[in-house]
């Protein structure tokens, strides 16, 4: 058991803090306050590398795996998580099941822009009658010839409708399988391609740096070469994906959670009530401190996970817990820190507030906190 980190991690850890610290912590609350899409801070972390962390020399990556990437995040979303969501889906969702399950073809053609952060790429799985049940998928691809036409809408999509969005997979029925249940596979859909429609954004409670639209297909047609992977494999695709991404998931609510814990401290100190730091009193010190174990402890919780799936061992019911428990300890420590900042805290202009905005989504994207226990409770053999 050593979950120390190497030098090489550790050198990531610090050059991503400073980046956070540096360059983003000075721009978000205007990106945030106007919604508008950060492409500067993006631009940047495409040339530190940080969109090729996981993937291989080859299409251009860095070669690292998901725990680097992990550490990324973890310190992207100590300071923001718009941020960090957006690194987290463009990899974890948009570029890795190219990378996973794309031919040699679609790889070449897809993955170096993708890796280098110059293109984003988006997944669309939920849709606006289909969550959690996402078996239940609605969206319908039909070969006519050379071609798949796409009919159906996708809800919710991160980095769907940028500038430099380039592509979105879709999941659709593509037929019934002997037993009746739905045939699901995983189609590409470039952007701009006719019938491919993405609305305005929406208006979100939290994340208002991060892009999201809803999407529609309206007799989309694409190559027949756009399928990912194996026709019928969809539904196994997507858990994979959604496994994998519960750990970055986890990471980035490690991080806001102890975002959390670096502002509270920091004001802790500064703040005077009753002529004393605020922090000279036991009830803030006591927050602060199961603030602090709290994050600890939810860390260790994706280490771990990841450290399974990177052995090749099973991870799913370890990713769960990772993700539930980091969500749910988000939260607390979100609601605590602005607790901490008193009136301030329900400022804008103070971190704390966006903190306690975006801690919210983590208990509902990939998988909401219940869809965690029935994960969990299954794997226990309920
Ligand atoms: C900002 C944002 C970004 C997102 N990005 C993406 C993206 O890039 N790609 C993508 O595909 N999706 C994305 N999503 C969608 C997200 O993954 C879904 O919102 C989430 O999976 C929940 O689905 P739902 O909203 O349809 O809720 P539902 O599935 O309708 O669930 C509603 C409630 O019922 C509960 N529930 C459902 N079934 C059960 C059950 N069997 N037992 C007990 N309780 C149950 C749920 O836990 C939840 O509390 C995003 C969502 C948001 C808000």
């Amino acid at each position: 058991m050593d979950f120390r980190l190497t030098e090489e991690q550790e050198a990531l850890r610090e050059s991503v803090r400073d980046f956070a610290r540096e360059v983003v912590a000075p721009v978000i609350a205007e990106h945030y306050e106007k919604h508008t899409f950060p492409y500067e801070v993006v631009r940047q972390m495409g040339k530190m590398g940080l969109f090729g962390l996981p993937f291989s020399e080859e299409y251009g990556g860095m070669g690292g795996n998901y725990f680097t990437l992990c550490l990324a995040l973890e310190e992207l979303a100590r300071v923001d998580s718009s941020v960090a969501i957006t690194l987290e889906a463009a990899i974890s969702l948009g570029a890795m099941p190219i990378y996973r399950f794309g031919t040699e073809e679609q790889k070449a053609q897809w993955l170096p822009k993708l890796i280098s952060g110059e293109a984003l790429a988006g997944f669309g799985l939920t849709e606006p009658g289909v969550g959690s049940d996402a078996g239940g998928t609605q969206t319908r691809a039909v070969l006519d010839g050379d071609e798949w036409v796409i009919n159906g809408s996708k809800a919710f999509i991160t980095n769907s409708g940028t500038d430099i969005t380039t592509l979105v997979t879709v999941t659709a029925v593509t037929g019934t399988r002997p037993d009746g249940s739905k045939e699901l596979s995983t189609i590409i859909v470039p952007s701009g391609t006719p019938g491919f429609t993405v609305a305005p954004a929406y208006s979100k409670v939290g994340w208002n740096a991060s892009d999201t639209h809803e999407l529609t297909f309206d007799d989309c047609r694409v190559p027949a070469g756009n399928l990912l992977g194996e026709r019928g494999r969809g539904f196994a695709q997507f858990l994979r994906i959604l496994d994998e991404g519960r750990i970055a998931i986890a990471a980035l609510a490690v991080g806001l959670a102890q975002g959390c814990v670096d502002e509270s401290l920091k004001y802790a100190r500064e703040r005077h009530a009753f002529g004393q730091p605020i922090g000279n009193y036991q009830a803030i010190q006591f927050k602060i401190a199961d603030m602090e174990m709290r994050a600890h402890t939810a860390r260790l919780a994706y280490y771990d996970a990841a450290a399974r799936m990177l052995a090749g061992e099973p991870f799913k019911r370890q990713a769960a817990i990772a993700k539930l428990h980091a969500s749910t300890i988000a939260v607390d420590n979100a609601r605590e820190a602005t607790q901490i900042h008193g009136g301030y805290g329900f400022m804008n202009e103070y971190p704390v507030a966006r903190f306690w905005r975006d801690s919210k989504i983590l208990e509902i994207g990939e998988g909401t906190s219940e869809v965690q226990r029935m994960i969990i409770a299954r794997d226990l053999g309920l």
